[in-house]
């Protein structure tokens, strides 16, 4: 072992700057790492009572079922889509990104007609758009509309009480089907109050676990839809985990020690609280955002009312390949940031800022994203990115008296 040359050694944090998977916290890994319990048994039942319940408040919804699956959220996609709707059936499907696009071909491979409203890489999904088509739906053939709250490729927000609004002002009956994958517990989304039918997550991003889960959360109008649904489905079918989930038991082998993270995690976003969850988000989101412009760069998003409060995608200068920037990143600091995805594959990087993050970590992962960029060649003052975040974090720090002398 000793002479054998081994993989780097790297001291400290790591730096897990992608959009997800998220760094665990201490605590949810110690959570984790307990023996584990018979899944059919009384201690497992009353986990997950827990468990579900938490995951309820997460959401914000009264209304909702919780269901839950070994996978993440491509599966949650086919979940969703198998649950709801038939083949043949036709769907609006909201496109603004790579992963919108990955939602729409997970229908399309069960034989649904995915009639595409295409916007730009780095908008929001404009809800007037979304009303005007289904008023122009005048036999109410499009059965649901998929979108995507968070698009993790481009660091866009869409405005989901706009698009439930919408909904209702051209009175359509289609099923709101949203993929919040990385929004939910670190964006506000409320399941209730914007009416959604299906709402899908997986674990390793706001919830602050390892890849493991896939959990949506659904509305009495999709679980009677999913009685006439006709797609096939053995594994994602939700019925019997409903069912058997109303007896503190799963149909086949849970991932129990997530079971135990997830409860933990709840109960750090418990202690903290939602709303304060959310502001630390936007707060170390828009440090990011003054960073990113100080450095002279732009941001893919182009709406400030759809900033994503967590991630950045940040365009690099025409000439510099931003997958090259990655591997470069990862290689020199061993600090990792998202790739380009889909049509902006090459030209954009990501910063991740979500789940267990404070100000040193953004700081931490700021200075990294500073100094690849200079060691790259990328022409930026070097600091300046940093001095911007660390004004804006102090001018609304919540503990810290900045008129002190
Ligand atoms: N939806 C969104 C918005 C995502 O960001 C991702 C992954 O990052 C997925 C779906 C796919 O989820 P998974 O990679 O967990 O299967």
């Amino acid at each position: 072992m000793g002479s054998q040359k081994a993989t780097r050694f790297v001291s400290g944090r790591p730096f897990l700057q992608i959009p997800g998977p998220t760094l665990v916290p201490e605590r949810v890994v110690r959570a984790m790492s307990q023996p584990l319990i018979d899944h059919r048994g009384p201690k497992f039942a009353a986990l997950l009572k827990e468990v579900l319940e938490g995951l309820k408040w997460i959401f914000q919804t009264r209304e909702g079922q919780i269901v839950l699956y070994p996978g993440s959220g491509t599966g949650a996609w086919e979940a969703c889509v198998v649950n709801t709707l038939s083949p043949g059936d036709r769907v609006l499907g909201c496109v603004n990104g790579h992963f919108s696009t990955l939602f729409c071909r997970a229908a399309a491979a069960f034989g649904i007609q995915v009639e595409p409203l295409e916007v730009p890489y780095g908008v929001g999904i404009p809800a007037e758009q979304v009303e005007e088509r289904l008023r122009s739906d005048t036999n109410r053939h499009i059965k649901a509309v998929l979108v995507v709250h968070n698009e993790t490729s481009t660091g866009v927000a869409s405005n989901i009480a706009a698009i439930r609004r919408a909904l209702e002002r051209a009175g359509h009956p289609a099923l709101l089907l949203v993929d919040a994958v990385s929004s939910l517990a670190s964006i506000d989304f409320r399941f209730d109050e914007w009416r959604v039918d299906v709402a899908l997550t997986g674990a390793q991003k706001g919830l602050m676990l390892p890849p493991g889960i896939a959990i949506l959360a659904v509305s009495r109008r999709a679980i009677e839809a999913s009685r006439s649904a006709r797609c096939s489905r053995s594994f994602w079918d939700w019925t019997p985990v409903l069912e058997r989930n109303a007896h503190g038991e799963f149909p086949s082998t849970p991932a129990t020690a997530h079971f135990f993270g997830l409860k933990e995690s709840l109960t750090m976003l418990n202690e903290e609280g939602l709303p304060a969850v959310f502001r630390r988000h936007a707060r170390l989101a828009e440090a990011c955002r003054h960073a990113v412009r100080a450095m002279g760069l732009d941001l893919l998003a182009q709406n400030p009312d759809h900033y994503s409060n967590t991630l950045t995608a940040v365009c690099l200068p025409v000439g510099f390949d931003s997958d090259a920037f990655v591997t470069h990143a990862q290689r020199s600091l061993e600090i990792s940031l998202g790739i380009g995805l889909g049509k902006v594959k090459g030209k954009v990087f990501r910063i991740g800022h979500l789940g267990n993050l404070n100000e040193l970590d953004l700081l931490g992962a700021l200075a990294g994203v500073d100094m690849t960029l200079k060691s790259f060649g990328v022409p930026v003052p070097v600091g300046a990115g940093l001095t911007a975040a660390e004004n804006y974090l102090l001018q609304t720090a919540p503990n810290i008296d900045t008129s002190a002398p």
